[in-house]
């Protein structure tokens, strides 16, 4: 008898314990949605009246300013500035919750990554050239085919460039990609300042920002990376990064190619 009813306690006990696992489960998600639905509200809020402001200030700017004393000029440019920084903030911070609600909507196409990724590179060729850096671009063209959502694979490659360009203040930057067991490997490789070792683990969280040591500080949100690794996750990729304080940063991604991996309502077999 005390047999039975120790089994049955027990029993009883894992029924209580999973719909117990089952309820926070379930509240974790509700916080989730609502967090996610929070960051689209005020993100909508915030760039209507931005971009009401950024309106007539660029309007001012582009005419005739001869009225303006160069102090006043400066100020304008000031405030255009960092309003558009704030813009810009906006807007990442809306990716995100695009990001939540494209899940189910991105769209998959056979895309020649070697080309598109060397014209994404080009694009910052004049920038660093002119800053007295290198841009090196080795894309070799892939042999299987790489199914990849295409603006998103524009936000993965400008994010980590524009991060080599803005951490490195000297040397060269070099864009490749190679296919590596049925992957296209995307290796995006700087000389600049590099991240500390106790930092590496934490590159990927969301507002997670290096603190630079010395006199040097550097603008940005810490919102990059996080946006780049979601991107990559839809995409079943990986992304890592390896680095050395004082010598440099490779930030790598990989995809899987082919579409087997991807849901195949949302692929497409012929590019648009
Ligand atoms: P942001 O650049 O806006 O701060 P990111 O999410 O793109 O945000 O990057 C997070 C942090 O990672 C940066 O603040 C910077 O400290 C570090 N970081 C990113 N890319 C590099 C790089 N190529 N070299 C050195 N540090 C980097």
């Amino acid at each position: 008898f005390q047999l039975i009813a120790d089994q049955l306690g027990s029993s009883l006990a894992n029924v209580y314990a999973y719909e117990e696992a089952r309820r926070r489960a379930e509240a974790l998600i509700e916080i989730d949605r609502a967090k996610t639905a929070f960051f689209n509200n005020i993100s909508h809020e915030f760039r209507t009246p931005l971009t009401l402001m950024l309106g007539p200030l660029e309007e001012l700017l582009a005419g005739d300013t001869s009225a303006f004393s160069t102090k006043q000029r400066a100020d304008l440019e000031i405030t255009q500035r960092n309003a558009n920084r704030l813009l810009k903030l906006v807007n990442t911070l809306l990716d995100f919750s695009r990001i939540e609600a494209k899940k189910a909507h991105a769209q998959y196409f056979p895309v020649d990554l070697a080309n598109v990724t060397t014209d994404l590179a080009g694009s910052f060729r004049s920038a660093i050239e002119h800053a007295g850096m290198e841009l090196e671009v080795d894309c070799r063209p892939l042999q299987e085919t790489a199914y990849v959502d295409r603006d998103m694979w524009e936000k993965i490659v400008l994010n980590l460039l524009s991060n080599a360009f803005k951490y490195t203040l000297k040397g060269t930057i070099s864009v490749s990609l190679r296919e590596e067991d049925n992957k296209a490997v995307l290796r995006v490789k700087d000389t600049g300042i590099g991240i500390p070792a106790e930092e590496l683990p934490h590159m990927f969280e969301r507002f997670h920002r290096v603190k630079q040591s010395g006199g040097r500080s550097f603008e940005g949100t810490g919102i990059g990376l996080s946006l780049v690794k979601e991107l990559v996750l839809l995409h079943e990729g990986t992304i890592t990064v390896e680095s050395e304080a004082g010598k440099g940063s490779t930030f790598t991604v990989s995809i899987p190619l082919g579409a087997d991996h991807l849901p195949a309502a949302q692929v497409s077999m012929y590019d648009n």
